[in-house]
């Protein structure tokens, strides 16, 4: 399957038209950005590992029965994947308290959460990706239906029941992360963008250590390292 016309272009990822008009190629870029593109930075090698954790995790979802975009990966940093209509919300799962649950309620730096929390951020990058209740993501129109942000959350919470327990039997908390979703030709809803430690925060469970973006959003260094340890524990 060859590139053609360039679709679109995000932070960390190229978009692809392809021959097939419900296929497209995602190419994974070696930059970093964080706080809303006000950090930068690049990574020689971050794409690849990203596109293989990717690829790995899509796999696991689909074996489980979760339905993603996922078809193949091509070579290191390209991914063919189903051509949705991408829904405008984040989807942020939490088991531990950190980040901007941190910020914003207070809740002490990792904290276990009584039970896993589920939020959705508005995907609007000059907004800075605020909240959002239901009655926001219905007025703004970004679903058409309640029944749709119910499913919204409950694909998030089966994306964490299969990945919490695979990574803590590889020494690893899935701390939070980030899911994206759209519709396909047919309108079902899936899973689409990446899952990698771009968009998730890992925690080795001994150590404490940060093996995810926080390396680089808190400029501890060592950030392909980190890369490399999740990719290796996921195929471990
Ligand atoms: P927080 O809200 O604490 O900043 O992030 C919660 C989780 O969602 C983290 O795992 C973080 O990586 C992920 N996340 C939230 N917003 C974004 C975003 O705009 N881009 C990416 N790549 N990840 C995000």
């Amino acid at each position: 399957m060859e590139k053609r016309e360039l679709l679109y272009e995000g932070k960390a990822k190229r978009l692809f038209l392809t021959d097939d008009e419900n296929l497209v190629i995602s190419e994974f870029k070696d930059d970093l950005t964080a706080f809303n593109g006000a950090q930068k930075s690049s990574e020689a090698g971050k794409g690849a590992l990203n596109n293989k954790i990717s690829t790995e995790l899509f796999k696991l979802l689909e074996k489980n029965g979760i339905k993603t975009h996922f078809v193949k990966m091509l070579d290191d940093n390209h991914m063919l994947h189903t051509k949705v209509d991408v829904i405008l919300i984040e989807v942020i799962v939490r088991n531990i308290a950190t980040g901007s649950l941190t910020r914003n309620l207070g809740i002490k730096d990792g904290t276990v959460l009584p039970f896993t929390l589920v939020e959705f951020d508005y995907k609007d990058d000059d907004l800075g990706d605020p909240k959002l209740n239901d009655q926001h993501a219905l007025i703004l129109g970004l679903v058409e239906y309640q029944d749709e942000l119910d499913k919204l959350r409950r694909m998030a919470r089966e994306v964490n029941d299969v990945l919490r327990p695979f990574f803590a039997a590889k020494g690893l908390n899935l701390v939070d992360f980030k899911l994206e979703f759209g519709k396909d030709k047919n309108g079902n809803i899936i899973l689409v963008d990446e899952i990698s430690p771009d968009n998730c925060r890992f925690w080795d469970m001994e150590s404490g250590e940060k093996l995810d973006k926080d390396r680089f959003r808190e400029g501890l260094g060592g950030l392909k390292v980190a890369y490399e340890e999740v990719l290796n524990r996921i195929l471990g």
